[in-house]
């Protein structure tokens, strides 16, 4: 039995003197994550490494699932501690070892010691070469492949010895907070919450803003994004929403402004209020979950009106993807099933038959200005009722 997982991080390892400051946001991000199941982790860093010591009631699925859903970690490996000893000892204890976790195998293997503790007696290599007679003794069907083995058997000999030879995939990416935060334009759609499970990825933490439309849009619609939120929020950590009340600016840009640049305009008041909001949350940009050419108001053309309403970075992190690999993601991250919920969004109740496909800034912009006289009402409406919480996984 093992109480122990060595937790294994890739790019964070790489950044020179900054790469204290990830540890730290990983081991926070850890131990945020594990707060929330049974059982009780001490989070141990040392000498590059991350331990997880696990004790009380915890539960080997439970803890696993929950660590692969932090951002940074490519690897966990479960690790078994023995004594440190003799090489007897060692001998004993790795036969014990392989007979728990590769019992009946015909693998080839290696074993890779590390020395930390330079007072043990034996050199690395030696620690090698008995230990793997050890196992070819006692496991016949097994064999040695020092190039590419089936199995490599990793121990460090520090304070104890420490053994593992499984590694659990991670989900990658960097620890969340390590990276700044950005606004995510959630929709109940498939593409937006992956946009924002991609951005928090690299390590940026994540608020959200929704246009809702009531009573174009129902309650259960924006229970659908409050589910998304949810969903994102298992990896991102607690998501702070602000439910944007849309309805009477789409009703005036529906009276106002030709139909064939409705979902235009429309989408650049959205990145206006999303601004306001990212710039109140100190946040450093806003991301859509838009894609080129999916949509006519995602050609390069409706692209270029819609970055002109705003100053702060638009980040598209979808911006190459096909449909299917946007939904591959979405299946992964267990957003897909209530993406494909059949609640109308406000876009798809105000959309018109012939959209254009190339805008042309300044005439969006003429029509914008037929709505000077009521839009500043409008907008100030719309942000001070606005509706703010915080979603949680
Ligand atoms: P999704 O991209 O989430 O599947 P969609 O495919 O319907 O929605 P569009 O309506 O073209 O996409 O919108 C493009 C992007 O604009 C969305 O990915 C999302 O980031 C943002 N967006 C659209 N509608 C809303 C909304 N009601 N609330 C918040 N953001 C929205
Ligand atoms: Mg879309």
């Amino acid at each position: 039995m093992f109480h122990t997982y060595l937790v294994k991080y890739g790019e964070i390892g790489i950044k020179g003197n900054n790469r204290h400051v990830f540890e730290d946001a990983l081991a926070k991000q850890v131990r945020l994550k594990l707060a929330h199941i049974s059982g009780e982790f001490e989070i141990r860093k040392e000498r590059g490494r991350i331990y997880v010591e696990c004790s009380g009631s915890w539960d080997e699925a439970e803890t696993v699932d929950a660590l692969q859903h932090v951002f940074g970690i490519v690897g966990i490996c479960p690790v078994h501690t023995y004594e440190l000893s003799n090489i007897e000892d060692m001998r004993r204890d790795i036969v014990s070892y392989v007979a728990e976790e590769h019992p009946d195998s015909d693998a080839s293997f290696k074993v890779k010691a590390r020395r930390v503790n330079k007072e043990f007696p034996l050199q690395s290599m030696e620690i090698d070469a008995e230990l793997g007679e050890a196992i070819l003794e006692a496991f016949p069907a097994m064999h040695v492949d020092v190039h590419h083995p089936d199995i490599l058997f990793d121990l460090e000999i520090r304070d104890r010895i420490y053994v593992y030879s499984k590694v659990i995939p991670g989900p990658g990416g960097m620890p969340v907070g390590s990276n700044g935060s950005a606004m995510l334009c959630l929709s109940g759609g498939i593409d937006s919450p992956v946009a924002g499970w991609m951005i928090a990825k690299r390590g940026v933490k994540i608020d959200a803003v929704y246009f809702h439309a009531p009573p174009y849009t129902s309650d259960r619609a924006k229970q659908k994004v409050v589910d998304l939120a949810k969903a994102v929020a298992k990896y991102t950590g607690p998501i702070r929403l602000h439910v944007v009340n849309f309805t009477d600016i789409q009703l005036a840009i529906y009276d106002t402004c030709p139909h064939e640049e409705l979902t235009i305009i429309m989408r650049r008041y959205m990145m206006r209020i999303a601004e306001h909001f990212a710039e109140k949350d100190g946040d450093l940009g806003i991301v859509t979950g838009e894609s080129i050419g999916q949509v006519a108001s995602q050609t390069m053309h409706s692209l270029i009106t819609t970055n002109a309403a705003v100053t702060m970075p638009v980040y598209r992190p979808l911006i190459g993807f096909d449909k299917s690999e946007i939904v591959d993601i979405a299946k992964q991250i267990d957003t897909y099933e209530t993406s494909i919920l059949p609640y109308e969004d406000c876009c798809t109740i105000f959309v018109a038959k012939h959209p254009v496909t190339k805008p042309v800034l300044q005439v969006i912009e003429r029509s914008e200005a037929k709505l000077k006289d009521v839009i500043d009402g409008l907008m100030e409406t719309a942000l001070r009722t606005t509706e703010t919480f915080t979603v949680r996984p």
